[in-house]
């Protein structure tokens, strides 16, 4: 039986997981559960009769702490943004195989992450559903020459003003029922943006061999092109139940045994291009790939700092993107190689988004 411990557990992906160890009865051994001022981590512990930490605000070392007293065979993190960073290289740095969702860790950990985990002989096994599908894929064609990426769209994609936004309209994804944080940027496509990135880096692609395509259904999770030139998917029924188990299990548990079978009698496959200028987060995010060096990290951070603002109610919609943009105008070519000057360089970002901030006219 595998040990796990969930970080992050009383969000969209913590839950989603331990509804599916409860409810399908899963064998794994849940051996710790990390929240962030949330005390619902207190029933769920006494669920699984496991020790708990309810993170309440920045005191260094308490999760490194807690993971050296518990320790697992493979940490899921669903913590949500950038503080999801830390608590990826304090797992890795316990020489833990990491399950992550938290794809900030890899936008903004960039080579410096992997560098870690090698050093450490650590697993990085990703969990977002895009890439853990590519990952799939890639162990059965490792010679793929190109990644495709596929998106929902969001809710606007066939909205061609979004002036008027609502955050309740924001909030409303057609396929997937994630955190609030996730939801916003599947609405402006930030997170196929982030996501470009976290494939780059995750499988060593550049921006030029990997692309996105619009896919409403959300069954196709991606695709590789090969040497021959075909194109090869795989197909799921979208729910993030799959990706999570799959990675804390390795593959090891039958897709059947979690989520009814996909249904071939009536199923619609779409696949349209995107728009640069409707979707400019996206665009920018190609242009951080390419570029990388402190890219990356101030594209994330001015998207973090926008997006919380939007959700508080105090910018519009629209004002997002011309946020990231303006910190993206800066210069970031400096390479970080510390978690020190990943920090220094995500601070200086986070502040330049704040002064967007201060200078918007806002609602
Ligand atoms: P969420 O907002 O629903 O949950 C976040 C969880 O992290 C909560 O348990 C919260 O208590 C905890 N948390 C927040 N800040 C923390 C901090 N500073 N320290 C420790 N814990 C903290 O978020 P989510 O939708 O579950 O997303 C989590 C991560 O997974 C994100 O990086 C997201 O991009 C990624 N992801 C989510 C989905 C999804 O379906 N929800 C899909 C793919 C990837
Ligand atoms: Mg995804």
């Amino acid at each position: 039986m595998r040990s796990i411990i969930i970080l992050g557990a009383t969000g969209s992906i913590g839950s989603t997981c331990i509804n599916a160890i409860i409810g399908k009865k899963l064998d794994f051994q849940v051996k710790g559960l990390v929240s962030f001022s949330d005390p619902g981590i207190i029933a769920l512990a006494r669920t699984f009769s496991c020790p708990y930490l309810l993170m309440k605000g920045k005191k260094d070392g308490e999760l490194l702490e807690f993971l050296k007293e518990n320790r697992a065979d493979i940490v899921l993190n669903g913590i949500a943004g950038s503080a999801g960073l830390k608590a990826s290289l304090d797992v890795i740095s316990l020489n833990m195989d990491l399950a992550l969702a938290n794809k900030e860790s890899i936008v903004l950990g960039g080579s410096f992450l992997f560098s870690e985990a090698a050093r450490n002989g650590v697993r990085i096994i990703p969990v977002d559903s895009e890439h853990s599908c590519l990952y799939n894929l890639l162990r059965a064609f490792p010679d793929a020459r190109e990644l495709v990426i596929t998106a929902s769209g969001g809710p606007f994609y066939n909205r061609s003003n979004t002036d008027d936004v609502t955050i309740g309209e924001a909030l409303n994804h057609p396929t997937w029922k994630m955190g609030r944080k996730i939801t916003i940027d599947s609405a402006t496509l930030a997170n196929k943006g982030l996501e470009v990135i976290e494939a780059g880096f995750l499988f060593g692609f550049p921006a030029g061999r990997i692309r996105v395509t619009v896919h409403r259904q959300s069954v196709v999770h991606s695709l590789v092109k090969v040497s021959s030139g075909a194109y090869y998917a795989q197909l799921t029924p979208p729910d993030m139940t799959l990706p999570i188990i799959s990675a804390l299990s390795d593959g090891k548990v039958s897709i059947d045994d979690i989520v009814e079978p996909l249904d071939f009698t009536n199923l619609d496959l779409t696949f349209r291009s995107w728009d640069k200028k409707q979707f400019p987060l996206l665009d920018a995010a190609y242009m951080c790939l390419e570029r990388k060096q402190g890219w990356p990290i101030a594209f994330n951070m001015a998207n973090e700092v926008a997006v919380n603002a939007f959700l508080d109610g105090r910018i519009p919609y629209n004002r997002i993107a011309e946020i990231v943009l303006d910190v993206l105008d800066g210069n970031w070519a400096s390479e970080a190689s510390s978690l020190a000057e990943i920090e220094q360089m995500m601070a200086a970002a986070k502040e330049l988004a704040c002064k967007g901030l201060a200078r918007c006219s806002c609602i």
